[in-house]
């Protein structure tokens, strides 16, 4: 289906939130390096507390996690965290450095700086910040970045720390690592003005790709998240959380944009049927009896746990828990996410899903009749749960049916791994900053303005200079390379061998070799930027030839997994000279009389054969030179 996302009313806006690669945390001095499984570590255990008056008016989002009454636990690696990270002594001033790196960002992204950076305080009640807050300050506003579809403005430019690492979750507590909280992350935020699920992930891949030439950013899993929020015309601003993958950006679009549309069909059905959620009413009912000779495992199961089957009954809806608003979803998966967040529940079954999970289609029937529902026109959710979870599982999931009737409820969701959301949370209110008392206001001076000059990464006009005059790049290549997503890998690579490798040779193998692999259908997204590190430390010890490159690379894919890297560039070990020339003897060897009888091709036929054997293993000029030499001394011989 071809959709005008135009005609829709897209409107995308991105949040990027990126690490800095700072000495020290951005409130104290502990690293901003992980912790490992080795490092010695005690843990804390708290119960947050949230009061009223903290919150203003009872936000939402905040009700939410309190409802959930949790133990949390926190484990404090040496050297990664100290009493600042536990809230048990004050924060130390900002980290200059972090301020200095985002002031870079604030310039190259054409925004203006604040006079004067005050740390805020943002609530955050899930525990994975122990003060119960995430301490913020805006450094920029009212940016640009250039995108052929237009300007995209930046709305604001953060520096903020990082949040607490969740390690474990289990009924009734929630484990976190400290050793990630108050690493200084910059968020940068775009206006909506992003009409297209392309051009989304144009301006994000700009964007990382600035905050990757201050040369002062994190790298790897985890250190960058994009958040996105997406509206069209009649439908909400939902945001949704953690898409980790930049490729992943235009898909999750597609996906929301089809979400809402779904559930505007499903309002105007609702309607066309004569429906209100005045009408709706909420009622909860036990409907065991229903199943005490069931041949359903699954409900088996869950009341020999002393669990009990509840029912919600839904008139009216019939045929509309079926309907399909993201690949593999449907309305009832929607609701189902409400129960597993505020019931703690495994999920829900409905009546359009039945005959299934081993419940037959006389107790579909059955229930039916006990709730005294008409199977044609109404619906129903069963609640496989004790008393207390039944009732907030069910509860919610009243409250999202109602819902229904407005479209697109405003919520925050998470991104899955194929670009689907799932519900997460109630979206925060908007009164929850606070200023952060501990922490003096700093003065944007004309001096820290200049020193931030030095760190401001240069445009991809200024990139793209630096790749012809210092890399020695044909331009075409250098072209290619700033707007492929390859930059980063090429960068890394360059950073890591660019000593003992030609640039040229890294950004052929990349831009040539590599997407000629592709075209020749191989899935080249097995050669991993380790792959290719392994690659290139063999060129650059001079363990193997330049040339054999592409063979190398097309063998360890063609092997499917059987040959390692490490193998393969053994195996195109550079041939010795030595070793050439008795190849080369034994080939003339081998063809003596064709060479005796055609002296003007012996050249050819020589250099055919001994090529077939070394291909990929030393130059062919040395092959060529060597094969020469060897022939000469032989006719003269003759
Ligand atoms: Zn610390």
């Amino acid at each position: 289906m071809e959709i005008n996302y135009e005609e829709l009313g897209l409107k995308v806006g991105l949040e990027i939130h990126q690490q800095l690669a700072t000495k020290g945390k951005l409130f104290c001095s502990c690293s901003t390096s992980l912790a490992s499984e080795s490092t010695p570590k005690v843990e804390v255990s708290r119960y947050l507390r949230v009061a009223k008056s903290e919150i203003g008016e009872v936000d939402p989002a905040a009700l939410y996690e309190m409802l959930k009454g949790r133990k949390i636990i926190y484990e404090v690696p040496r050297g990664h965290a100290c009493l600042v990270e536990l809230d048990e002594e004050p924060p130390h001033p900002i980290n200059m450095e972090a301020v200095l790196i985002t002031l870079g960002i604030v310039k190259a992204l054409n925004a203006k700086p604040v006079d004067e950076v005050y740390v805020m305080r943002k609530i955050v009640i899930d525990g994975s910040n122990t003060s119960g807050f995430q301490r913020t300050a805006v450094v920029g506003v009212g940016g640009f970045i250039e995108d052929e579809n237009g300007r995209v403005g930046i709305q604001t430019i953060c520096l903020e720390e990082d949040a607490a690492r969740k390690v474990d979750e289990g009924k009734g507590y929630v484990k976190y690592n400290l050793d990630r909280l108050g690493i200084p992350l910059v968020e940068i935020s775009t206006a909506p003005d992003i009409k297209s699920p392309e051009q989304a992930l144009r301006v994000a891949f700009k964007l990382g790709l600035l905050l990757r030439l201050t040369g002062k950013v994190k790298r790897g899993i985890g250190t960058i998240r994009q958040d996105l929020n997406v509206s069209i015309k009649g439908g909400s601003k939902i945001e949704i959380k953690g898409v980790s993958k930049l490729e992943l950006i235009p898909k999750v679009i597609e996906y929301e944009v089809m979400r809402q549309l779904k559930l505007l069909e499903i309002r105007d059905e609702l309607i066309k049927r004569g429906l209100s959620s005045e009408e709706l009413t909420y009622v909860v009912k036990d409907v065991t009896q229903v199943f005490v000779n069931t041949k359903s495992n699954l409900v088996r199961n869950a009341l020999s746990k002393g669990l009990k089957v509840y029912a919600l009954p839904l008139k009216g809806f019939n045929g509309i828990l079926k309907v399909e608003v993201q690949p593999g979803r449907r309305f009832g998966t929607e609701l189902s996410d409400y129960a597993k967040a505020w019931g703690g529940v495994g999920g829900i079954i409905h009546s359009d899903e039945l005959p299934a999970y081993g419940i037959s289609a006389e107790e579909k029937l059955n229930v039916f009749k006990v709730l005294n529902l008409d199977e044609s026109r109404d619906a129903y959710v069963l609640t496989l749960a004790d008393d207390e979870s039944a009732e907030r599982a069910l509860q919610a999931v009243f409250e999202r049916v109602k819902n229904a009737f407005v479209g697109v409820p405003k919520e925050t969701r998470a991104a899955n791994p194929d670009g689907t959301t799932k519900y997460m949370r109630p979206q925060p209110g908007a009164s929850r900053m606070y200023p952060e008392t501990d922490i003096p206001p700093l003065r944007i001076s004309e001096e820290l303005l200049k020193e931030a000059e030095k760190l401001k990464p240069p445009t991809p006009d200024e990139l793209l200079s630096r790749l012809v005059k210092e890399h020695n790049l044909p331009k075409p290549i250098a072209e290619a390379l700033v707007r492929d997503p390859l930059i980063h890998t090429y960068l890394n690579l360059v950073e890591s061998f660019g000593r003992s490798v030609a640039p040229h040779v890294i950004a052929s193998t990349l831009m040539i070799h590599l997407k000629g692999l592709k075209s020749q259908g191989f899935d080249v997204s097995l050669i991993t930027e380790e792959v290719l590190e392994k690659v290139f430390e063999g060129v650059g010890s001079g363990l193997i030839s330049k040339d054999s490159i592409p063979e190398i690379l097309k063998e360890y894919l063609s092997s499917k997994g059987s040959k390692s890297v490490e193998e393969l560039v053994k195996a195109y070990a550079v041939l010795r000279r030595e070793d050439l020339e008795k190849i080369v003897d034994e080939v003339i060897e081998r063809n003596r009389e064709s060479i005796l009888a055609k002296e003007s091709k012996a050249f050819n036929i020589v250099m055919g054969e001994v090529m077939r054997v070394v291909r990929g293993k030393i130059d062919g000029k040395i092959v060529a030179d060597v094969v020469r030499e060897k022939l000469s001394a032989y006719l003269k011989k003759k």
